[in-house]
């Protein structure tokens, strides 16, 4: 595959990064990852405007966000990957080790793609998850590169059998380790409201359009450890997991265990929006 780092496009195997990136030292930097179907992203205008949002909120100023869109389109050109995914990250700089910010130093910008499928059996049958103390920073909104929490918190979960760990702080459950959460009580739908806790997905505002389109009721508003035990339905989103059902939290069975019927129907919108793409 061909990727690309401050500046050029090189074959994977020829691209050698530098060490003094300050993306390498303090994860000083922003990053994306955008979903490709069929050749085409999907939501590519929503995601960078997030990029430059990120840039600008830790300092990165005057990001070429034209220039960013060439370079993941070029590079989905030179790919031709159907079913897929583009990271692109920008770090501060390049210089020498030291905190404070380095004077005239430039964004650096790396950007590749994967090829990957809908995780099409997980969307019907659902996953367990497990739920864990929300200890990381307070601007979660900002798709910083600084993922340690959100490492370590993903791992738990791998180590006890499950997929994903939803996050609390003081029993408020703010959202995954990599995704977004909504919940079904009395037949609203209802997330956690975008400010600086979470991370304002694609894929939730998505969901929120869907079932704005559909009439589905919804709340943005924060619920507890407490409602997502006693939820009708449990769903997590973001780009690469889609709209998942949870079947079962910290062990104990979502509903009847199976996939709800709202959370079907929130599938469904989100896979039209995805087939418009093929209209175009
Ligand atoms: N929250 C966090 C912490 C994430 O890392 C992600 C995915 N990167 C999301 C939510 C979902 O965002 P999106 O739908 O834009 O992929």
């Amino acid at each position: 595959k061909i990727s690309y780092y401050n500046g050029q496009f090189k074959n994977d195997d020829e691209i050698t990064v530098d060490y003094n990136d300050r993306a390498f030292y303090f994860g000083d930097g922003v990053y994306e990852v955008v979903r490709v179907y069929n050749n085409e992203f999907f939501t590519l205008d929503e995601h960078m405007d997030r990029l430059v949002r990120s840039a600008s909120e830790i300092g990165i100023e005057g990001l070429d966000r034209a220039r960013m869109v060439e370079i993941v389109t070029e590079l989905n050109e030179k790919n031709n990957i159907d079913d897929g995914s583009v990271y692109i990250q920008v770090s501060r700089g390049i210089g020498k080790r030291n905190h404070a910010y380095l004077a005239n130093k430039k964004p650096v910008v790396l950007a590749y793609m994967n090829e990957i499928s809908r995780p099409t059996a997980q969307m019907e049958e659902g996953i367990s998850v497990i739920t864990a103390d929300d200890y990381r920073w307070l601007k979660c909104h900002v798709k910083s590169l600084n993922l340690l929490a959100n490492v370590m918190e993903k791992e738990r979960a791998i180590r006890a059998g499950a997929h994903e760990t939803i996050l609390n702080r003081e029993g408020i459950v703010t959202e995954g380790s990599s995704t977004n959460v909504f919940i079904v009580k009395d037949g609203v739908l209802r997330t956690h409201p975008a400010n600086n806790m979470i991370l304002n997905g694609i894929t939730r505002l998505e969901v929120l359009k869907v079932a704005r389109d559909r009439k589905i009721p919804y709340e943005e508003k924060a619920f507890t450890v407490g409602d997502l035990m006693n939820a009708e339905e449990v769903f997590i989103t973001s780009t690469t997991q889609e709209v998942t059902p949870v079947t079962e939290v910290d062990g104990e069975v979502v509903g009847d265990g199976s996939k709800g019927r709202i959370t079907h129907a929130i599938q469904e919108g989100f896979d039209e929006e995805i087939h418009k793409l093929n209209l175009v």
